[in-house]
């Protein structure tokens, strides 16, 4: 697009391609250039052109920022090296004695920041089941200044309702983070529901093609982008320009791929549910307790799902008998993936913790990818049947 900043009243798939991006001003490539530099040349002495050190600023950096905020519906998007320190220099918004609200069912790393590393240095965390709203309630404190959710949850798919969630930490004077990165702007808006930020891992569906590693914080407030800029500089947790250009190139298909992904999701998960292996958790099946609040909220139910197949060895037969399916942490690229939460991503989380929230030892967790959808339940039948 000529002008970046020109994107009023455009549809997703136009804002996937264009929004944040221009010609380069000096050869008019139509990608957007990897600025691989640290620094930038001032043409004289107190004068600069906007650029001074690439920690700062980068404009490849600046594309992806303006393309995924666009994408949320939100005016700012600010950059990390990875979706964790997205989340750990967003908390240093607060205050050793301040007090933060969390869904017990976020990401085991999430968890494991708060509850092992940001602890330590006096903030306080209450994690409850975010899908109850009374239990959000009952949890404020006078110093509760951040909820955090993560909707749907990794991996039970656990939904939280963000517009309610929303009103409760307004009304105690917290911000609301909603950690969208299963859902995917594509599936659910949560600044339009209230929430005042979201959080991605990029390295998920944003990117798509587990190639790199990345986070992203967007915002719609000027004050809060200012407060969140300052720290992104000051902590300087910030994403090389090479992986932010393939970020940008995996976000151009965002609604390709995720139409994809909501269609393999839903076909699969109502093919496990059939086959009667386990329980499935999809919140696109009727049978998912919070099947209404997700057709409130969301638009589609992606591409993950989790199957219970409730013994260590009943998963460990099915993840070694897949074929097309990789055996692999991570999620939200085009490749399919399968992996068992409580030996792999959930790990951190203790077992106590992980029996509450219901991920058993035998949970599966599926990332349906975006190859056809008969090879990849052909490819579970095969495995299931060694069970
Ligand atoms: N949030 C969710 C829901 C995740 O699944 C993950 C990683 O798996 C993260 C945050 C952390 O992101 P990253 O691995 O990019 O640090």
């Amino acid at each position: 697009m000529k002008n970046d900043t020109d994107t009023e009243g455009l549809r997703f798939g136009t804002l996937a391609i264009h929004a944040g991006q221009h010609p380069d001003p000096t050869t008019g490539a139509i990608m957007t250039p990897v600025y691989q530099t640290s620094t930038y040349v001032q043409p004289e002495y107190g004068r600069h052109l906007g650029y001074e050190y690439a920690r700062t600023h980068n404009p490849t950096r600046e594309a992806l920022e303006g393309n995924v905020a666009a994408l949320e519906g939100g005016k700012h998007g600010i950059a990390f090296a990875s979706g964790l320190a997205a989340t750990d220099t967003l908390i240093k918004l607060l205050s050793a004695g301040d007090h933060v609200v969390c869904g017990e069912g976020v990401y085991g790393g999430t968890y494991r920041l708060f509850s092992q590393v940001l602890a330590r240095m006096g903030i306080e965390f209450t994690f409850v089941d975010s899908g109850d709203p009374d239990q959000l309630r009952g949890a404020m404190r006078p110093s509760t200044r951040l909820v955090h959710l993560e909707t749907p949850t990794n991996p039970m798919m656990g939904l939280s309702d963000i517009a309610a969630t929303a009103q409760i930490a307004h009304e105690g004077g917290a911000w609301l983070i909603v950690d969208n990165t299963f859902a995917t702007p594509y599936n659910q808006r949560p600044l339009a529901l209230g929430a005042d930020v979201v959080l991605h891992s990029v390295t998920k569906y944003l990117n798509g093609h587990s190639d790199m590693v990345g986070g992203m914080l967007v915002v719609a407030d000027d004050e809060l982008h200012e407060r969140l800029r300052f720290l992104q500089n000051a902590a300087g947790a910030v994403p090389g320009p090479w992986d932010c250009w393939l970020a940008l190139r995996g976000t151009k298909t965002l609604h390709l791929r995720m139409a994809a992904h909501n269609a393999n999701g839903q076909r699969i998960a109502q093919w496990l549910e059939a086959r009667g292996v386990g329980r499935v958790y999809y919140p696109g099946l009727p049978s998912h307790p919070q099947h209404a609040l997700a057709e409130r909220q969301m638009r589609g139910f992606t591409g993950m799902i989790s199957v219970d197949l409730e013994t260590a060895e009943r998963a460990a037969t099915v993840v070694n008998a897949v074929r097309i399916f990789a055996l692999a942490e991570s999620l939200g690229g085009v490749e399919s993936l399968i992996g068992n939460p409580a030996t792999m991503t959930h790990a951190s989380v203790p077992a106590d913790r992980r029996q509450a929230m219901g991920l058993s030892d035998g949970l599966v967790r599926l990332s349906c990818g975006v190859e056809d959808a008969e090879d990849l339940i052909a490819d579970l039948e095969q495995a299931f049947a060694k069970l």
